[in-house]
Parts: structure tokens; sequence; C-alpha cells
């Protein structure tokens, strides 16, 4: 079969955007119609079900018409429609050419680095990561696939990256903002000091959301996506993803989703498309809640630091300001008394609910030191910043008069 077949067979519900819409003159639709519309039209390829809602394809094969004709999706390891416009949206979204879903965003993490590094082989990142990519990174794949995570000493520094890199880096793998710390990396800067030694750039953009920063428009080869957080922001589904250039996503489509499974539920895959439609209106009042909080915390008493891209002390705001559209829905901030000061706060706290995630309507805290980077050694945490006092906060979708008020009674109580 020549390759264009197989390619064309391959991806029949990758559906071709642009040949359903009748394009605005300029021939660009904006984030917030790709939002709406991206992989699907009711109309389009998907025709026969007639739906306005994109369906769900709950089925985990998909049949052979004749003998010679390999469907695709031939199983629901590799994909399922349902997902298959998902994936379609999360590329169009970050402007990336393809993406592949995981189970969740770290085994999404996983999949890329089993994909691109072999024994012997290099990644080059810093602490400024969530909890179980450290963890992925510290002690599974040195430890079980001999593949070296090197942590620049100074992210802030682009020849700080530059002196990491060598002839076995395969990537490096940027997160920003970071959780929890919301450490802002400069996006360009970083890709150039990669390009220059002909190494890809990752950026994780789970906590600002392509509506609110386009790694790729920077520079990024790749983006990594958790979409249980603020993509599909109400702690209802579990999912990953990674955007980047078509042969890399086949390559972790074939070499690890479709052998070693963890593929995202159809179900799952539906209910985040749903969620996307509202990505661009929750993002921009989740920043401008968690500035109003930001904003009362900065100038308590009783808070020592607050870490937020949008206050005027945050020492990358000028960068923030110039690679984020607005700086996002989660903050963190340190208390008096370490770990004891921030259980205190944690406890008195009415409204906000004490869980493990982000990015959901609700507001939410956690306890980082204890909780999700209690893996790291005391002199990492120092080194990244997390304090025993730090509290990180997700600031929701509540009234934040609310959500003040609630801060306002626990940083109070006894
Ligand atoms: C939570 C998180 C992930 C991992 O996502 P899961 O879906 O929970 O596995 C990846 N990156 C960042 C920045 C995160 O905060």
């Amino acid at each position: 079969m020549p390759d264009e077949e197989r390619f064309f067979m391959r991806r029949p519900w990758a559906y071709d955007l642009e040949a359903a819409l009748v394009p605005p003159p300029d021939g660009y639709l904006g984030f917030d119609t790709r939002a709406l519309h991206a992989g699907y039209h009711p109309q389009g390829e998907l025709g026969p079900f007639r739906s306005f809602v994109p369906p769900i394809t709950p089925s985990m094969t998909y049949p052979y018409r004749r003998f010679e004709e390999v469907p695709y999706p031939v199983y629901g390891r590799t994909q399922t429609p349902t997902n298959a416009v998902l994936e379609a949206r999360l590329a169009s979204l970050e402007g990336g050419q393809a993406c592949v879903t995981a189970a969740s965003g770290s085994q999404a993490l996983f999949n890329l680095i089993f994909t691109l590094a072999r024994p012997g082989d290099n990644v080059v990142t810093s602490l400024h990561t969530f909890g179980e990519g450290y963890k992925q990174a510290a002690t599974i794949f040195p430890e079980r696939c001999h593949v070296e995570f090197r942590f620049v000493q100074d992210p802030a520094d682009p020849d700080s990256w530059a002196k990491e890199i060598d002839g076995r880096t395969k990537l490096v793998w940027v997160e920003t903002p970071s959780n929890p710390t919301l450490f802002v990396t400069d996006i360009g800067a970083v890709a150039q000091t990669a390009h220059a030694r002909g190494v890809p750039l990752m950026v994780d953009n789970t906590t600002a959301t392509a509506a609110l920063q386009q790694p790729m428009a920077l520079g990024a080869d790749i983006v990594l996506l958790s979409i249980t957080k603020f993509l599909a922001g109400n702690a209802t589904v579990l999912g990953g993803a990674v955007v980047g250039p078509e042969d890399l996503v086949e390559d972790i489509r074939w070499n690890t989703t479709e052998f070693v499974g963890a593929v995202m539920q159809p179900f799952e895959s539906w209910l985040a498309l749903l969620f996307l439609e509202t990505l661009p209106l929750r993002m921009e009042r989740h920043s401008a809640n968690a500035q109003a909080v930001a904003g009362f915390l900065a100038e308590h008493p009783k808070v020592l630091r607050v870490n937020y891209p949008g206050l005027a002390g945050h020492p990358q705001r000028a960068l923030a300001g110039r690679q984020m559209k607005a700086p996002g829905g989660m903050l963190s901030f340190v208390v008096e008394g370490g770990i004891e000061g921030a259980a205190r706060v944690m406890d008195h706290l009415q409204l906000i609910v004490h869980a493990v995630t982000f990015g959901t309507s609700r507001s939410i805290c956690m306890h980082p030191a204890t909780i999700t980077h209690e893996h790291m050694t005391p002199d990492e945490r120092a080194e990244a910043g997390i304090d025993d006092g730090l509290i990180r906060l997700s600031v929701g979708l509540e009234d934040p008069a609310d959500l003040v008020a609630d801060l306002e009674q626990a940083l109070e109580g006894e």
C-alpha cells in the first residue's frame, strides 16, 4: 500500500477543520473558535452520527470491512474516534502538528521520555517541576533505564541550561510557570540554547494552558499537558497529552500507547472536549480571581511570601507579562511556623478544600513539602523554594471576596 494511502487511512477522524468551515477572510480561526470547533464538525467526517455534540465511541475494536483494508483505529489501545477528536483539538490549541493522549499527564511524560531516550542518554531540566515528574527524573528513569536527568543550577540563566547539554542530551524540559512555586522560565531563551545544540525543547504547559501561553509560538518543539488540571477543570477527568511533530507523536503512539496501554478512555476524552469549550473563559476568570487573592495575601502580616507572576514582587513578572496573556489561576504562599503553621491555616479553611490537584472550578489548597514534593531531599526543596510553610492555592471561580474572607479567618485562626 502506498504510504500516502496508509497515512490517509490511519487518520479518518482527524477532521480537516479548514475544509469544513468557511474560513474567515485571513484564513485563520481564533483561539476561542478553535476551543469550540477544532477536530469536530457535526456535518464533517463523523457525519453519519449528525451529532451536534462530539459522539462518544466506547467500542474497543473497529471492524475490518475487507480482509486487506486495515481499519484505523484497529483497537482501542491505539486510539478511539472520540480520543482522535480531542487530540486534534489539543494540537490545534497548542499550534502543534499532532497530539497523542495518555491516561494521565504523568503517563504522557513517561511515554515521551521512554520514546526519546536510550540507556546512556540524558534529559536536562530543573528542580521546578511537578512531583511525579521529579520522581520519574530522580529515580525511575536513572535507576531502571539508565537515563540521566540533569537539574540546571540557575534556570533563570540560559548559560546554566547550555552547560548541562551534551551530545547525549535527547530533550530539554521546562515547566513554566512551575508547580508549586510559579517559577517562570524564559521559553524563547531556552529554546535558542537547546536548538543551538540540536536538542528539542519540551514545555509543560499544564499550569498556564494554551489559553494563556503558547509555548510553540515562543520556540518550543513539544508541549506536555496534564488534562486533569485546568484543561478539564473540575476534577472529573484524569488524562494527559503530548503535542509535537507528527513523527514523534506517531512514534509515541505506536511504541508506548499501542504496546504498553494506559490510554485515555473515550468517556474521559468526551468530558474533556466539552470542558475545553469554556477554557478561554475559565482561564480569564481564574486569573482575575487569583490576582485578587494574591494581592490580599501579599499585604497580610502573617504571610511571609507570595508566589504569583501577576504580583509586582515576583522576580520574573516582566518575563511572565511577555510570554503569558495573564498570570493564571494558581499561586502559592508561605506562612509562619513551618509545617505546623501551614497545617493550622489549612485546617481552619472552611470554603477552600484541602485536596491533591489544582485547576478546578472550586478552590483547592495543598501542602507540597509533605505531599507532592516529599521525595525531594530537604536541600533540593530549599533550592526549589518549597518551604515547610508553603501552601499551594488553586484559585477557583468563586466570588473572590468569599475566598479572601476564608483566607482571612484561617490566617487569624488559632
Ligand atoms: C499534575 C501535573 C502533571 C501530571 O498530571 P497527572 O494528570 O496528574 O498525571 C504534569 N505536569 C504538571 C505541571 C502538573 O501539575
